[in-house]
């Protein structure tokens, strides 16, 4: 019996694994993430994204048809309570190369930020900076982030709800400094399956609230907002991933992107049937004729 259960827990692993090797290749594949003879700078922080990436790529690493090097890098930021043990431990048992960066930012964040603010942002910003300077110093040709497919969706409605731009994390961008290549592996990944393979694999989890801060309260908010969503229509979070990854930016308003202006009608046209006057919403209604006497609302309903 419980050889069974162990073999069922053992397949279920095997699956978890090949999903999540086969949703981060599939992204590195599509985004051109990784090439032949890269320098990959995994940035490690401890917690169960960033520790997943380095396995996921080390496991991919080894059956790859490219060569690229991986290295990981953690930074101590002097947090009080950091155990400055784990890291070195874990990826000398490893064996993968790595180096651990020593720098103070925990005083600089709290000397600069006000009493009861949340820290996270100077913080990271600080991290970024010191860590890019660090890829560019030993000739990494991509830096590698932890953030996921979750993450990229709460950063869409952040940007959306607070500050009025419709912009998300990429997976692949040239870093402000220009001189870095950023790439997300885990950008098709979901939160859930990261905590399971993170669990299941007993990483030694390092939480990075040890500086006493809050997780961004607009984030939290967030995060419950697309919970309940996908609770109350399942397939939700990956429909606005999809979404993210298929943009029509005539259908839009945003006349960087498309050249409203200049819009001229082709007088020379075949008529067309009313069928082209909801292109946009086709694949959701099968009778276009209807649209007509509804409101964007009522087709936003409808989906
Ligand atoms: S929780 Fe603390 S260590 Fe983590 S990003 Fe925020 S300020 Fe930095």
């Amino acid at each position: 019996m419980k050889e069974q259960a162990a073999r069922q827990d053992r397949l279920e692993f095997n699956k978890l694994q090949k999903r999540l090797r086969r949703l981060v290749g599939t992204a590195i594949i599509d985004y051109n993430m990784i090439e032949e003879g890269d320098k990959v700078m995994v940035c490690l922080s401890g917690g169960k994204d960033s520790y997943t990436m380095l396995d996921i790529l080390l496991s991919l690493q080894k059956t790859a048809p490219i060569d690229f090097e991986v290295i990981a890098v953690n930074m101590d930021q002097k947090q009080p309570g950091f155990p400055e043990h784990v890291l070195p431990e874990y990826l000398t048992a490893l064996g993968v190369p790595f180096h651990i960066i020593e720098r103070d930012t925990y005083s600089i964040v709290k000397e600069i930020v006000p009493e009861g603010k949340t820290t996270c942002g100077l913080c990271s910003r600080l991290r970024r900076g010191t860590l890019y300077d660090f890829a560019a110093e030993i000739g990494a040709t991509k830096v590698a982030l932890g953030h996921h497919r979750d993450d990229i969706i709460e950063t869409l409605f952040l940007n959306m709800f607070y500050g009025g731009k419709l912009k998300a994390m990429p997976p692949k961008l040239l870093a402000d400094d220009k001189r870095n290549i950023v790439i997300r592996p885990l950008a098709y990944c979901s939160e859930a399956d990261i905590i399971e393979f993170a669990s299941l694999k007993g990483f030694p989890i390092i939480p990075c609230n040890l500086c006493g801060s809050q997780e961004n309260l607009q984030r939290q908010v967030i995060k419950d907002m697309l919970h309940t969503w996908e609770k109350q229509h399942p397939g939700r979070t990956e429909t606005i991933f999809s979404a993210i990854k298929n943009v029509s930016p005539s259908q839009l308003a945003d006349s960087s992107l498309f050249n409203f202006v200049d819009l001229l009608a082709d007088k020379n046209a075949i008529a067309r049937t009313d069928t082209d006057t909801c292109s946009t919403i086709e694949p959701f209604v099968s009778k276009p004729s209807i649209v007509q006497f509804l409101d964007a609302g009522d087709i936003l309903e409808s989906v």
